[in-house]
């Protein structure tokens, strides 16, 4: 048997749990182009003794194999001889090679190609427990040490080799040494890395790969394989959830149908219920089977074809989950984006989303901000450039099956593949669906939303009037709801003010009370859009945050934001409540334009201003907007 293997680590792990119970290190190699990450895997294995005679003939100049120090072979080439086996599938150009010592059992992710780096990096890490990352001697934390640092918190690796390289090169100075791990252990701080092994290496020579070197008499740590074999991994989590995203529909026959794919996490029994994911259709698993025949349990990794009890409808790219803890199924979700492509990502194009199984259509809604990645300060950014991290909302064309990728890294991720190119283009770790598009665990009701809608002649909406106080909010709502009751309307009016009587009694006016304050008003809005109403809320609602957050609570074009437009001045000037003396007085902290700000609507639906019209002409503005929402309906 080779020891040397390029399999898949799932298949690999389950094949390995059969054979004995040696921990399984997963890592993956980060480093500049000519930082020495294939010479280095080269040398783990050649000087490790893990690689066969043939694979050394293989390389044309074959020493003595025993000799390994000093020796200069060049070991970057053993790895570009293997770059045939990639892997194929949706982590590309990851091809996963395995190597074994007494001690413990290693899956390193390889990525062979130079170019394009970063992505390989990201498809190859979403398993990987540890990162070993290169830096060379002569060079320091370079910019995109910090990248590919950052990178893989990101992803969600807790422990970090950081591989001073090419020591051979500053002449084996310490100097050298201590301040690149001085550096960077200040610049990883902020990272929460469980753990950082700083060790100086010569890739090329072999010091401290696998053993102390002579040259560096004044490191007194492990070298890189001693580390490796001995690094306290976190404890398994606790058991995931089951995930069993659909590969392929199985057919033989009109009596057979099954589901095959690989357990993305959790395990499954014969008996066990199961739901499909974005259906809900429940049912039972009737059978597990395999090549080499039916099993009463599977797990994370095993390939498997489920049978289950009833028909149910799960083409690929649906999930068989656990009911008890369902995966979110949504269209709309923020995630954390690194591009990879030169062609840089753009808000509106559209791309080709690929999670495990799935594949739809998807753009960015919106680039919420980039991360600068030596201060990880939120930037501004209109577009994202290669290699850059950004926050975006995304939308995708059918609902996907997904988790947080904080929960489960198998079932959080995905790629962006070009329309055109089919290149993959760009790589997303799912942070949570946007709460417009998580209406699927709706309690689904016999009457429903659009039933009790109809029987009120009515499109529900949640009418939301913004404005300074005293700009005529409440004013201008009473007009309208006048107007529309007279009309025959079914309306409720909601006011800040009142709502804080009642339900929000408990509410402050600390940022987070302030937060919580509008979350409930616009769950409230919304169950009352639910009942078929045109809710009317009057709600100062100064930032925009919060307004987009009661907005994104809503059906799309449910939300309509009425900007009540009045001068600071004039709004003083009424003073409808006494409220702008006081607080001119300096006696009401934080109060909104005095001493607190007001952001105006950037895209409101409507923008009233109260001193060109008064409150009847402004709500019969509104109600001529709403009238023409209907007939475009
Ligand atoms: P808010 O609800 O925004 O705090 P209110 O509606 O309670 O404001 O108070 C607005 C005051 O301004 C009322 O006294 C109203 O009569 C007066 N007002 C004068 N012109 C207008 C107008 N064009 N639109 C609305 N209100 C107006």
């Amino acid at each position: 048997m080779s020891y040397l293997q390029s399999v898949p680590p799932h298949d690999l792990e389950a094949h390995l749990a059969d054979h004995d119970s040696k921990s399984v290190l997963r890592f993956i190699t980060c480093g500049s182009v000519d930082d020495g990450k294939s010479t280095l895997i080269g040398r783990l294995l050649f000087d490790a003794k893990l690689i066969f005679e043939d694979q050394l003939m293989n390389l044309g100049r074959v020493g003595s194999p025993g000799a390994a120090n000093g020796e200069e072979i060049d070991l970057a080439l053993l790895l570009d001889g293997l770059e045939a086996e990639r892997e194929q599938g949706i982590t590309i150009d990851v091809a996963y090679r395995y190597f074994a010592t007494s001690k413990r059992k290693f899956i390193v992710a390889d990525t062979p190609g130079h170019e394009e780096y970063t992505r390989n990096m990201v498809t190859g890490a979403s398993t990987a427990d540890l990162a070993v990352i290169l830096i060379d001697s002569r060079q320091g934390i370079l910019q995109q040490t910090r990248r590919h640092s950052y990178i893989v918190s990101l992803l969600g690796i807790r422990h970090v080799v950081l591989a001073v390289n090419k020591v051979d090169l500053v002449e084996f100075r310490q100097s050298v040494f201590d301040e690149i791990a001085r550096d960077y252990g200040a610049f990883a701080k902020k990272l929460g890395f469980a753990s950082i092994q700083t060790i100086p290496i010569s890739a090329r020579f072999g010091d401290n790969v696998i053993s102390a070197s002579p040259n560096t008499p004044w490191y007194k740590g492990p070298a890189l394989l001693e580390y490796l074999e001995t690094v306290q991994l976190d404890p398994p989590e606790a058991e995931r959830p089951f995930r069993f995203p659909v590969q392929l529909v199985m057919r033989p026959n009109a009596d057979f149908r099954g589901y095959a794919g690989q357990i993305a996490s959790g395990r499954i029994s014969v008996g066990d219920p199961v739901v499909v994911a974005k259906s809900g259709q429940r049912s039972s698993v009737k059978a597990i089977v395999t090549y080499d025949g039916n099993l009463a349990t599977a797990a994370e990794g095993e390939a498997v074809t489920l049978v289950l009890a009833d028909e149910v409808d799960a083409s690929r790219g649906n999930m068989v989950v656990a009911p008890a803890s369902r995966p979110f199924v949504a269209d709309q979700f923020q995630a954390h984006v690194i591009w990879f492509d030169a062609n840089p990502m753009l808000p509106g194009r559209s791309y080709i989303l690929r999670t495990e199984t799935d594949s739809v259509s998807a753009t960015v809604t919106a680039l919420k901000h980039q991360v600068n990645i030596n201060s990880f300060v939120r930037e501004a950014a209109k577009s994202l450039q290669m290699n850059e991290v950004g926050v975006c909302n995304i939308s995708t064309q059918a609902p996907i099956a997904f988790d947080a990728y904080k929960e489960n890294r198998a079932t959080g991720n995905f790629i962006f593949v070009d329309r055109v190119t089919n290149a993959t283009v760009g790589a997303g770790l799912i942070d949570f669906p946007l709460r417009r598009a998580d209406n699927v665990h709706w309690q689904a009701t016999d009457v429903n939303k659009g039933a009790r809608a109809a029987m009120k002649s009515q499109r529900p909406a949640v009418l939301w009037f913004t404005g300074l106080s005293g700009s005529g909010k409440s004013t201008i709502a009473n007009a309208l709801d006048r107007l529309l009751h007279a009309r025959g309307k079914h309306t409720y009016m909601l006011d800040g003010d009142n709502v804080r009587h009642g339900l929000n009694r408990d509410l402050g006016f600390t940022e987070a009370d302030r937060v919580e304050n509008i979350r409930r008003v616009a769950e409230v809005a919304k169950l009352m859009a639910d009942a078929g109403l045109i809710v009317l809320v009057s709600f100062i609602s100064p930032f925009r945050d919060e307004r987009r957050m009661a907005r994104e609570l809503m059906e799309e074009g449910e939300f309509i934001e009425i900007f009540v437009d009045t001068p600071l001045e004039e709004c003083a000037r009424r003073d409808p409540k006494g409220l702008y003396e006081k607080a001119l007085a300096g006696k009401i902290a934080n109060f909104t334009g005095v001493s607190s700000p007001y952001e105006a609507p950037e895209n409101p639906e409507l923008h009233l201003k109260t001193i060109e019209d008064d409150p009847i002409a402004l709500a019969l503005k509104i109600e001529a907007f709403l009238d023409g929402q209907m007939e475009t309906k």
